[in-house]
């Protein structure tokens, strides 16, 4: 379906220590093996500086996430390891803080960075989170970095995410961070904001149509 990164938490930062909080190393292991027998990269995140030199290991792409935006020790730690990174915004983050975080980065000798607006906190309770549209297309502006967007987190509902992924494409996004699941009534993670695998190709279309008419293709 046109997919190029394979995205999965192994080590999650879960807002209860009560959930399922992944499967560390053996998450690893998993999303190593299923990328390379599909040709494809894999990103998932470190969630401490002490986590990293195993993330890297079995990594492409290094995330930052969303809770741990302003963990500088970790932005230097990720910095150093020459990875890209993909660094989500902080739900609670204006853009100058997400950019003086990826600065922080830069500040090691990595300029390798992939910003990705998944949405932030506002007064609104319908949605989990606001995806900030208005980000994605100020820093597409004003930064020279590939910029992803996060509908699944940045609406935090199924049947919002497909709308919020078109809006992103709108607004200048080069990629988009979607969750499915085979089945997401089984998801121990997120599973109302998960689509099913099964919609992947409709997911496809309906999001081709947008890009095509922002003259960009999809891989
Ligand atoms: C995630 O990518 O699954 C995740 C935990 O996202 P965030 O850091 O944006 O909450
Ligand atoms: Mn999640």
């Amino acid at each position: 379906m046109g997919g190029r990164i394979l995205r999965g938490g192994a080590f999650k930062p879960r807002t209860s220590p009560y959930s399922f909080q992944g499967l560390g190393h053996e998450g690893l292991e998993i999303l190593r093996t299923v990328a390379d027998e599909y040709g494809l990269y894999v990103v998932t995140e470190a969630l401490g500086v002490e986590q990293l030199p195993l993330v890297a290991e079995y990594s492409d792409i290094i995330q930052i996430g969303s809770r741990n935006m302003q963990h500088y020790p970790l932005l230097w730690a990720a910095g150093e390891t020459g990875k890209p990174v993909l660094l989500k915004r902080g739900f609670m983050s204006t853009i100058d803080e997400w950019l003086k975080a990826a600065e922080h980065i830069i500040s090691r000798g990595n300029e390798r960075i992939i910003l990705c607006e998944r949405g932030i906190r506002t007064f609104e309770t319908a949605t989990r989170n606001t995806l900030d549209v208005n980000a994605i297309a100020f820093v597409k502006q004003t930064t020279p970095f590939p910029v992803l967007a996060d509908p699944s987190h940045g609406t935090g509902r199924a049947d919002l995410v497909v709308a919020g992924a078109r809006a992103a494409v709108a607004a200048g996004a080069d990629g988009l961070l979607v969750e499915f699941h085979h089945n997401p009534e089984e998801a121990l993670s997120d599973a109302e904001q998960a689509l099913p695998l099964s919609s992947l190709p409709r997911f496809r279309s309906e999001i081709e149509a947008i890009a095509q008419a922002m003259k960009r293709g999809l891989a």
